[in-house]
């Protein structure tokens, strides 16, 4: 268990948090921004609103360094990068969020790092977070799956040490996500929720939450459910998707690194892997934001989306406890937000009497 309060008054970064839990040596020097510790914040009204008798937390990861949950993963791989020795630069493929968290946590462990994206497919947000970074982006005229696809290539070579979900150390990082929630609630909940893009996270919790249960940290296990979008459904469809399209460009992943993985955990936990709409994701988007305050990309709205939906199919029995992962800030994606129907400022005279006109007041 974390001894995060008792023997660290200052959080020391996941690594150090759960070393025993994690493939590292005593002798491994450590790339770390301090990632994870990220609130559990209990949904106050969203449970009311949907007229659902549940306990609802929302494992809010835009908390971390980047804003993105990927800094979990992102501390292991550069770690073994940095430690590894021989290694110039890290590469990734990303919609995003994995360059931004790449760019960071390289200029930590003083490498290079080269982002390989889909041309026109990225929030403005997580752009920005590699180019302020200094990684060298590249934008290819492809999906993010011939992207991935260049990166395994140049991956072969010995400078470069791929940082993708194809990374088997990445999925180490992030699973202390579901360490954390036990670690506050003193047991796994009821339902894990989550969005699914290339399906590492989903793998990752699963993980997480079997290693506690197996080392008696948690009586129970929770029931996986995992949400893609509509247009960009590999796993729910059973096919590779050639173009995926949504919204929440997070999860705009046609051929799944860790489908397997996914399939695992939903499978073993007896839980659920279904699609969302775009209007689904982006109703959750705006209930998140407008009744509990928080302001996360529209992937992360997936979970709530997919609790809606399992809500109204019965499938949430009352007095669930449910965790649901909102995976990054969103602030990434100002775009999408101000041109999500949401309303724009209004411009009045410069006088009180005028804003108190319209306030109706
Ligand atoms: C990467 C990402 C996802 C998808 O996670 P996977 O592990 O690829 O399934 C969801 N939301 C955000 C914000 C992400 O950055």
């Amino acid at each position: 268990m974390s001894s995060h309060s008792a023997k660290h008054p200052r959080w020391p970064g996941i690594i150090e948090a759960y070393r025993s839990r994690l493939p590292v040596t005593p002798e491994t020097r450590v790339v770390t921004l301090l990632e994870g510790n990220t609130p559990l914040i209990k949904a106050e009204r969203i449970p009311g609103e949907i007229g659902a008798d549940i306990e609802l937390y929302i494992k809010y990861e835009a908390m971390n360094p980047t804003s993105s949950f990927k800094d979990r993963g992102m501390t292991m791989a550069m770690t073994e990068a940095a430690n590894r020795g021989g290694v110039e630069a890290v590469i990734c493929a990303s919609t995003g969020n994995t360059s931004a968290a790449a760019a960071a946590y390289a200029s930590r462990a003083k490498l290079k790092s080269v982002v390989i994206l889909p041309n026109g497919k990225i929030a403005l947000g997580k752009l920005a977070q590699a180019m302020m970074y200094g990684a060298t982006v590249v934008a290819i005229e492809g999906n993010f799956d011939d992207a991935l696809r260049i990166v395994r290539e140049l991956g072969a070579r010995p400078e470069f040490a791929v940082v993708n979900s194809i990374n088997p150390v990445r999925i180490e990082g992030q699973k202390t996500a579901a360490f954390e929630v036990c670690d506050i609630l003193g047991e796994a909940p009821d339902f894990h929720f989550l969005p699914v893009g290339n399906a590492g996270n989903i793998t990752a919790y699963w993980k997480g939450y079997r290693e506690y249960h197996r080392d008696g940290l948690s009586k129970k296990l929770p029931r996986m459910f995992g949400w893609q979008a509509a247009g960009s459904a590999p796993i729910v469809e059973d096919r590779i998707i050639e173009n995926p399209n949504t919204v929440a460009t997070a999860i705009r992943i046609g051929n799944p690194a860790s489908w397997i993985g996914a399939k695992e955990a939903v499978a073993q936990s007896n839980g659920r892997i279904d699609i969302v709409t775009d209007e689904e994701i982006l109703d959750a988007y705006r209930m998140l934001a407008r009744l509990e305050g928080l302001f996360v990309e529209p992937a992360s709205a997936a979970p709530i989306a997919g609790l809606i939906k399992a809500h109204k199919a019965g499938l949430i029995p009352a007095g669930s406890r449910i965790v649901a992962t909102t995976t990054g800030h969103g602030l990434k994606d100002p775009d999408t937000a101000v041109n999500s129907g949401i309303a724009r400022p209004v411009v009045v005279p410069s006088s009180t009497e005028a804003v108190l006109r319209l306030l109706g007041l």
